[in-house]
């Protein structure tokens, strides 16, 4: 396995890959890796010849500059956690590197970027979108492999896709979850043992809300899930929504012809937790 930090590394190491036309999958990460990752990278390990795993915490998705700084970074331990699987490369190059300009471009998603993370973090989604698209131009891969756990994230990436006609698929992977149904998330790690045990009732009010659905309409059920959530002394819910997943539009009722996705932001002291549940299958 590669260790890659410069792009003029990445691009020689590339040309002998593309060169003999091996497959090409990338799984982009901002490191503190967890068994959710390793589900991205062993799809990719099944799909194509080679496989790169990026490791880059990306400071213009950060609009709260405290949450950068307390990110965990730990690429020593994501080496030797990686070091088992058949990678070909780890490009885990500097802010100089991906950024030696302030990179200035705008993008634009419609409603895509409005809602949920997209109101509460301000241009979270445009420095996703310039990083996620500096990549791709970079290492131009078959296929590129993100987390459902990152609903809106996932679904602004297909558009970006389409947006730029880039000719990378996109491979959309299934939350993993601890036992207790928490989602892995390298936030996890900077909770306190109190909080992450209390953080539980997160995914456990999601999973019976999809039992409840069947006696509540679309807002009561809304408000049953932040109540609930909010009943707990060390949660905070920052919303809840029951949308669709293609245009991300609010659902009024559940008769509507649309796959439903309730997405959910709780506050965990400083740490912010995300998760989603489908209302469908
Ligand atoms: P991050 O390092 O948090 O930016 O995540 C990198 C990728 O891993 C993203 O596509 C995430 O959606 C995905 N990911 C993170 N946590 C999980 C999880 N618990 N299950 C599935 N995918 C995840």
């Amino acid at each position: 396995m590669q260790i890659i930090t410069s792009l003029d590394a990445l691009k020689s190491s590339l040309h002998e890959i593309k060169s003999a036309k091996y497959s090409l999958g990338l799984v982009p990460t901002m490191g503190a890796l967890h068994e959710g990752h390793l589900s991205l990278i062993k799809k990719s390990l099944q799909d194509n010849d080679k496989t790169i795993i990026s490791i880059f915490v990306n400071p213009t998705q950060f609009n709260d500059k405290n949450d950068l700084k307390n990110y965990p970074r730990k690429l020593r331990d994501d080496i030797k956690f990686l070091e088992p699987f058949p990678i070909e490369a780890v490009f885990a190059p500097s802010e100089s590197e991906m950024y030696p300009e302030a990179d200035t471009r705008i993008f634009h998603f419609g409603n895509l970027d409005k809602v949920m993370e997209g109101k509460s973090r301000p241009g979270h989604f445009n420095g996703v979108a310039q990083i996620v698209s500096k990549l791709f131009a970079a290492i131009e891969p078959d296929k590129a492999y993100f987390g459902e756990k990152d609903f809106q994230q996932l679904t602004i990436i297909n558009h970006l896709v389409k947006q730029l006609k880039m000719n990378v698929k996109i491979i959309p992977c299934p939350i993993v979850r601890e036992h207790d149904g928490l989602a892995l998330s390298s936030r996890n790690a900077l909770l306190s043992s109190i909080q992450r045990k209390n953080a539980a009732l997160i995914s456990q009010t999601l999973m019976e809300s999809r039992t409840r659905k069947h006696h509540m309409d679309v807002e009561k059920l809304k408000q049953w899930v932040v109540t609930t959530v909010n009943q707990n002394p060390e949660l905070e819910v920052e919303y809840f929504e029951i949308v669709d997943d293609v245009k991300l539009e609010q659902v009024k009722l559940w008769e509507d012809p649309t796959s439903k996705v309730g997405c959910i932001t709780v506050r965990v002291g400083t740490v912010r937790l995300i998760d989603n549940i489908r209302y469908n299958s």
